[in-house]
């Protein structure tokens, strides 16, 4: 036998899960003779892709690994001063494998199924704890994208919350100089589009009274380094009815008189420095914590206590009515994946340092900054900030900056340069002795120096140096989760608890439509935590980050040939987040060619939440397109409503293959109806799962689209994040894309401002997508499209006889997804939600639930899961079908059946006395398979209304905790 020597295991067989024969069993099952007949019945001729994808050559894993290491090796890793917002940190080898590292935290859903949920909703109110305990506030919330966009979400909530006069006449936000220049250059972004004046300049020079002045955001410890007691300024903002928010820093804030104590009414920051790697930018959890009365405004995801159907404690998403996806172009703010996965890193890194660990590792940062003032003084120079916690600004000239530069960079070491001269240095966690003298021995070289500095022996005399006034008096993180858990055994096994009670990928398909919840390979994963991509700061020279600039260009390259568009923009750090960064870059286009009036978006009544709620924070007066029976934009409606408003039509957004799950015939002509009218046209890509080499975006007529790398492209979805939503643009769109204010990212004089903090956003995942495009090509990527499309297909042939399936294209396929309804059980009491939960008892995760129709489910199975999987999830369905006939039929009690009950815990099966009137086997063992691999719920339904009612977001302090037990 001849052997082929070229024939390496394929990642495309790993990825892509159905096997030879199983795809041979489900095209039998749709009566097709092979997968090309089924895509020719599902996606439209006239926008099928007339060429194959031009990708690289698929690699192996193995292969991938190596090639990868040596692009890591082009970053150079050199020791960061520079501060910012971003600080080395030591991320406990404890939480680095057990949650970074770990499938079981990082391939959770967000947290909707709250049963199945415990643990990282424990987690997450374990991080509102901190973040609320920290700043001195009442109220935090579940993460924000980076410190940036909190600092934005801040103005629209003070500009929601305006009272009195100031409702009617202010309009003007004020931001001191000293804050981050990134979240200026964010606040900018977000102010103009709505129509808010930003004011950047002194806080000395504002004149509270100004009628027209409705907020102000401070930084405390500032951009410089010094810290400033507000307390009066805020108390004079106040009488005068402006509220102020204050951007912080939580390490420092365990030595620092807390924004609380000041009266701030905001405060936001980044929790990166708790264990989360720079990761040249990004991801980290983003916080903003508040009082209780702004809990209807404030944005982004609360956690809640409520209780369970038997009165136990259980945790769930709060006051799920402030978001996108109930109030639309009425949300307090277009926030959908967040960054829970980092925000579960760094509440688990404070409780396995613990108050007193944190206050040890802040005294210590701040006494490597007091040791490097007094040697830098010895030197001669002088420190320019008013006080300090971890950062200096120091009094170099030009001159001298350029020559430290010159020898600090030949010694691998990044500060901090100011345009005047100075130079600025943040101490962090990793920072010890020896690295000030090494800093010293720097710049005395570098200026020609020799001053006797004994750093060692001034370092045995180093003490606090903040003034009294300005000390933290409080205690916090006093909730027996914050020190009980600081022996690596007790912190492993909380961990390992907390992972347990969540349902995710390691478990079972999670079948969520539009969420796109596949495979996220371990091969694509090992290279985020590499320290070539982790310890990078992003404000690092672009020179040391060569590795990430090649990732950055290739991946920009494949992406737009995936889409079929000019330029890409990988800054946007959530699909949201990319909706806001298109509409943007649109208006700023629009202005450009003088047609600034343009300000309508067309958006379908079946868009996702996001898509209304984007379009309003870009300033966008949002009009409504209504759907046809079969799901599709009703065109004669749309063609009505550009007409009428075409002089001053922005846009059209529209999700593709639509959210309904149907490739629309008619989208090129509707794409064409927009463009006459002067409008460009943005696609939601949440569906490209769909589109991947059979179809693209550009080919389709769309001028923007944003991906969700963290559903096509492979990045996990963290349970709630991270994210990243980068933009595809066609030519006279690209030079509006985002820029940066810190460094140049490429897109030339007439970019935006920023939409993140960073200026390549989340960029250390980026490695995922960028993996899994190397390991696949552009064969493995169609075949992925063409197997979700079979999937989805084959479960439709599957489920269609028991629910009936809404919407199918003209052939009766679906695309990637499909609806089924569940409506017509609501009369004998049955809801869409008693599936949801009963499938917990099966071992399943629900699909999404009532989204885009109430009452529905939608059922996206993915490539990634085998043919074996998909039958086992429809049995469960099938067999709940026949548990809601019984009640139907009356042979179930209405009441007191498995689906109102479900789901069921092991406490309450286990009870001496069983009065269900069904059995304990029918409840947790309803078909065979369930038996040989049980997942248990931890808690039964939980009560969503009473823990609105009676909202609780933090742990309860030990004080507390121990008079209730007493
Ligand atoms: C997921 C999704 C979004 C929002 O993306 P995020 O990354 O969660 O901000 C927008 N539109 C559709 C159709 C989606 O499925």
């Amino acid at each position: 036998m001849k052997i082929d020597l070229n024939n390496f295991e394929r990642f495309e067989a790993r990825h892509n899960a159905p096997n030879h024969t199983q795809i041979e069993e489900m095209l039998a099952a749709l009566g097709v003779s092979d997968i090309d007949e089924l895509i020719s019945q599902t996606v439209p001729e006239k926008i099928r892709l007339k060429k194959p994808l031009e990708l690289p050559q698929p690699l192996t894993e193995y292969q991938f690994l190596r090639h990868f290491k040596t692009i890591a090796d082009k970053n150079k890793i050199y020791r960061s001063y520079i501060g910012m917002g971003y600080y080395n940190t030591i991320t406990p080898p404890v939480i680095l494998r057990n949650i970074m590292e770990n499938p079981g935290w990082y391939t959770a859903y967000t947290p909707y199924q709250a049963e199945i949920a415990q643990g990282r909703l424990e987690m997450l109110l374990n991080f509102q704890t901190m973040v609320t305990d920290l700043t001195g506030m009442e109220l935090a919330n579940a993460s924000l994208l980076d410190e940036a966009t909190a600092a934005g979400e801040v103005v629209h909530m003070f500009y929601g919350a305006r009272k009195g006069a100031k409702k009617k006449q202010a309009n003007k936000f004020f931001a001191s100089n000293t804050c981050h220049p990134q979240t200026l250059d964010l606040l900018k972004t977000r102010c103009t589009p709505i129509g808010v004046e930003l004011v950047i300049g002194e806080v000395a020079d504002l004149d509270v009274t100004d009628p027209t002045l409705f907020g102000v955001l401070v930084q405390y410890p500032d951009t410089n380094g010094g810290i400033t007691d507000y307390t009066d300024f805020i108390a004079a903002a106040h009488e005068n009815g402006v509220l102020v928010a204050m951007a912080s820093d939580l390490l420092a804030l365990t030595v620092l008189k807390e924004p609380g104590k000041m009266d701030a009414d905001a405060v936001v920051g980044s929790a990166q420095r708790f264990g989360v790697p720079m990761g040249y930018g990004g991801p980290h959890a983003g916080f903003l914590a508040t009082r209780d009365a702004y809990k209807r405004q404030i944005p982004g995801r609360i956690i809640g206590i409520s209780k369970d159907k038997d009165g136990n404690e259980a945790y769930r998403m709060a006051l799920q009515t402030r978001e996108q996806h109930i109030k639309r172009e009425r949300a307090t703010s277009n926030i959908c994946t967040a960054q829970v996965l980092l925000g579960v890193m760094a509440s688990a890194y404070a409780i396995y340092h613990g108050p007193e660990g944190l206050k040890t590792i802040a005294y210590r940062t701040h006494g490597m900054a007091n040791l490097l003032k007094q040697s830098v003084e010895k030197l001669g120079f002088e420190v320019v900030n008013n006080g300090y916690f971890d950062t200096l600004r120091i009094n170099t000239t030009a001159l001298q900056a350029k020559a430290i530069r010159l020898l600090a960079e030949e010694r691998l070491t990044n500060f901090r340069y100011f345009e005047d001269g100075n130079i600025g240095l943040s101490m962090n966690q990793s920072t010890d002795v020896s690295h000030i003298a090494d800093i010293v021995d720097l710049i005395q070289d570098a200026l020609g120096l020799n001053v006797a500095v004994n750093v060692e022996a001034l370092a045995e005399n180093i003490e606090i140096a903040v003034p009294a006034e300005l000390q933290r008096e409080s205690d916090f993180l006093t909730h027996p989760v914050f020190n009980q858990y600081h022996a690596e055994h007790e912190m492993l096994r909380y961990l390992k608890r907390l992972e347990n009670k969540d349902l995710s990928l390691v478990h079972s398909m999670i079948s969520l439509g539009s969420c796109t919840m596949k495979l996220n390979a371990t091969a694509e994963m090992i290279p985020v935590t590499w320290p070539e991509f982790g310890q990078m700061h992003p404000f690092a020279p672009k020179e040391q980050a060569q590795g990430y600039q090649e990732i950055f260009k290739d991946l920009e390259a494949w992406l737009c040939e995936i889409t079929g568009f000019d330029a890409m923009s990988l800054q946007p750090n959530s699909g949201a987040n990319g909706e806001y960064a298109g509409l943007l870059t649109i208006r700023a286009y629009h202005e450009g060619i003088g047609e600034g009036h343009r300000n309508i978006a067309i958006i379908p009544s079946s868009a996702h939440g996001t898509n209304p709620a984007s379009a309003v924070m870009a300033g966008m007066k949002v009009i409504i397109v209504k759907c046809d029976e079969a799901g599709n934009i009703d065109v004669e409606d749309l063609k009505a409503k550009v007409e009428k408003h075409s002089n001053e039509l922005s846009c059209l957004m529209i999700t593709y293959p639509s959210t309904h799950g149907v490739f629309e015939e008619s989208v090129v002509e509707i794409c064409q109806i927009i463009h006459d009218n002067g409008g460009r046209v943005y696609m939601d890509g949440a569906n490209m799962n769909a589109q991947v080499g059979l179809t693209s975006p550009a080919n389709i007529g769309a001028d923007v689209c944003h991906l969700n790398l963290h559903k096509t492209f492979c990045i996990p979805h963290g349970g709630g994040g991270p994210g990243v939503g980068p933009i595809g643009v066609v030519a006279d769109l690209a030079p509006y894309l985002p820029g940066h204010a810190v460094i140049d990212n490429n897109v030339g004089e007439k970019a935006s401002t920023a939409v993140a903090a960073a200026p390549w956003g989340s960029a250390s995942i980026l490695p995922i997508s960028y993996a899994y495009i190397r390991m696949m090509g552009g064969e493995g990527l169609t075949n992925a499209t063409k197997i979700a499309i079979l999937n989805a297909n084959y479960m439709q042939s599957r489920l269609k006889d028991h629910y009936p399936v809404l919407y199918v294209g003209a052939n009766g396929r679906n695309a990637h997804e499909m609806i089924v309804d569940c409506r017509q059980f609501k009369p004998a009491g049955i809801e869409v939600e008693d599936i949801a939960k009963r499938l917990m008892d099966y071992g399943y995760h629900a699909p999404t639930v009532s989204f885009p129709v109430p009452g529905t489910l939608m059922i996206e199975p993915t490539e990634s899961e085998s043919k074996t999987e998909l039958d086992q999830f429809c049995d469960a369905m099938i067999q709940i079908r026949q548990e809601i006939q019984e009640v139907i039929d009356g042979q179930a009690d209405a009441v007191e059946n498995v689906l109102k009950n479900a789901p069921h815990t092991q406490a309450q099966v286990i009870t001496e006395e069983w009065t269900m009137p069904y059995s304990r086997e029918k409840a947790v063992y309803p078909l065979p398979y369930v038996q040989a691999n049980k997942f248990w719920p931890t808690v039964r339904r939980i009560d969503s209304a009473f823990g609105d009612r009676n909202l609780v977001c933090s742990c309860i302090p030990v004080s507390e905790f121990e008079e209730a037990e007493a």
